[in-house]
């Protein structure tokens, strides 16, 4: 489980997160939505640490990690961007592979059986030789994705990971995260895909202006919403 709790962070003079307060119990998927600027995407840098928040603490399975080494983090908690941040001069294999022998320090034959295996996982054990350049968007994503996952991670954060694809390539990656939801991978997921937020999300969290809103079942959130911010959000996104 990881635990947030009184989240504060601020660029400057800007407070972008006041006050969160979330639980995303193991082997659930929360679906984070929001407006733009409303703090989601601080709120998934601040659980592993690419910005340091300002106040309050996040745990997971009762440990802060705001005390951890980076190390020790990278490995627990895993992500995945929206630009898949692949290495370009480097195969689809290998991309896998730097994770697995730069920072959980395994031996390359190993790194390379578990490589192997995390892309076939994502169904791409045909194109492990490809560079990014050499793979659609989409695969180019389960790739990051299958980095992700090599590293045997607690929790991983995906933010607006199908944003940057062409709508034909959106459904894989979509169906590819569904199925880690069900296989019971601990996930939190930025996302505007509405659809998926109903159909895979055990909690939904709606955010605004740096606070979480309301938070709920796929049902209450969009079925029965509560406040005013939220419904208009609603209404402009579905
Ligand atoms: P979007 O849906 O557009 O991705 P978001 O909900 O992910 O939005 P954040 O990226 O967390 O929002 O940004 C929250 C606020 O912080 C915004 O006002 C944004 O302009 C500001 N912000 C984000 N990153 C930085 C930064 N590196 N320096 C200064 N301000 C930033
Ligand atoms: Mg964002």
């Amino acid at each position: 489980t990881l635990q947030i709790r009184d989240l504060s962070m601020a660029y400057g003079e800007l407070e972008v997160l006041k006050g969160v307060d979330l639980d995303i119990p193991a082997g659930t998927v929360t679906c984070i939505i929001g407006p733009s600027g409303s703090g989601k995407s601080t709120l998934l840098r601040c659980m592993n640490r690419l910005v340091e928040p300002k106040g309050g603490d996040i745990r997971l399975d009762g440990e802060s990690i705001l005390a951890m080494r980076p190390e020790k983090l990278r490995r627990r908690v895993g992500m995945v961007f929206q630009h898949f941040n692949l290495f370009p001069d480097h195969t689809a294999l290998e991309n896998v592979m730097l994770a697995l022998t730069k920072i959980k320090k395994m031996p390359r034959q190993e790194a390379r059986r578990v490589a192997e295996a995390r892309l076939a996982d994502v169904g791409l054990a045909a194109r492990r030789d490809h560079r990014p350049a050499g793979l659609s968007g989409g695969q180019q994503q389960r790739v990051a994705i299958a980095r992700a996952l090599a590293m045997d991670p607690e929790i991983i954060l995906f933010d607006e990971v199908t944003s940057a694809l062409d709508p034909e390539l959106v459904k894989g990656v979509l169906d590819l995260m569904a199925t880690l939801g069900r296989q019971g991978m601990t996930m939190a997921v930025v996302t505007h895909e509405m659809g998926f937020a109903r159909r895979v999300a055990d909690q939904v969290v709606f955010m605004d202006e740096g606070r979480i809103v309301e938070a709920g079942s796929p049902q209450q959130i969009f079925d029965d919403p509560q406040s005013v911010r939220l419904k208009r959000f609603l209404a402009e996104v579905l």
